[in-house]
């Protein structure tokens, strides 16, 4: 007679929000082959929720409170519990500091930054009776910044602050908080810089070269680590920033002649 094995995530419920495309799909689908049950929270709800009978999507606004109580309501109402919360949604967009628009300025704080507070304000009551982990989207642009991305930059370093004061503050009610710190990744959020450039094949190569592993980051390359801390495995891991750059940020730039 042949046993199922015992799947990582098996009777957990998580929500990942922003996760019909992109880095949050790669997550969605990665929790969901851990055995859990996964419910993607997005302003878009894809008619095929990716593809996995374990993975069903919803509408949800980040920025708005109203939308977040009742997604995570309707996901408790659903599923009875709710273990994992992903906080994935980002936006980013190109703007000079000076003149910089405040509306737009607001609304990356918005989806960025107040997003991930309101999941948590909403969802650590469910959390805390599971024994729940929280998983951050930061950035290696949360450590240091490229022109032009003020409030991207602002919003991420927010997010490593915010995933150690939510592991402070969470922790004694058994809920753990870590965030991840993707590097450049292969997503639609970046697509427009390489293809947007006359000599696109030059600029793969040489973002390939920025990477010690020779190459750019894959979602899975991040839905991999997210799972791992959403999972028991990790247990006695919390209020750390896993950076996930392929070696970027450990190799100090040089001037190109010199290597
Ligand atoms: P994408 O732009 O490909 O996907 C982001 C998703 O979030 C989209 O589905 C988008 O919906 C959704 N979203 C945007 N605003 C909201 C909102 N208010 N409420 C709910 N969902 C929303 O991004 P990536 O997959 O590349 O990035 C995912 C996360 O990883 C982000 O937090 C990003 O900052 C971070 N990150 C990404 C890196 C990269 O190189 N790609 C590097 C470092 C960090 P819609 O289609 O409607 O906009």
């Amino acid at each position: 007679m042949s046993t199922q094995p015992t799947l990582e995530l098996q009777d957990r419920v998580a929500v990942v929000t922003g996760g019909s495309r992109g880095i949050g799909q790669a997550i969605a689908r990665r929790l969901a082959e851990a055995g859990a049950t996964v419910v993607i929270g997005d302003l878009n709800e894809p008619s095929d929720p990716v593809g996995h009978r374990s993975i069903s999507c919803a509408h949800l606004d980040v920025a708005a409170e109203d939308s977040v109580e009742t997604f995570i309501a309707q996901v408790v109402a659903t599923h009875g519990n709710l273990d994992i919360v992903v906080n994935n949604a980002g936006i980013m967009f190109e703007e000079p500091v000076v003149g910089h628009s405040t509306d737009r300025w607001a609304r990356a704080l918005a989806v960025n930054l107040t997003g991930p507070f309101l999941m948590v304000k909403h969802a650590s009551e469910h959390l805390a009776a599971r024994q729940g982990t929280i998983v951050n989207l930061g950035s290696i642009e949360g450590y240091a910044c490229n022109p032009n991305h003020a409030a991207y930059a602002a919003t991420k370093g927010g997010i490593h602050g915010l995933t150690k004061a939510l592991a402070v503050d969470l922790g004694p009610m058994g809920i753990r908080c870590n965030a991840v710190a993707p590097g450049w990744i292969d997503t639609e959020l970046n697509a427009s810089y390489v293809d947007s450039h006359p000599e696109r094949e030059k600029i793969v190569e040489a973002l390939a070269r920025l990477h010690p592993v020779g190459r750019i980051g894959d979602p899975a390359d991040v839905a991999n680590v997210v799972a791992w801390l959403a999972s028991p495995r990790s247990g006695f891991v919390t209020g750390q920033v896993i950076t996930i750059d392929g070696g970027r940020t450990a190799r100090p730039s040089l001037p190109d002649v010199l290597w």
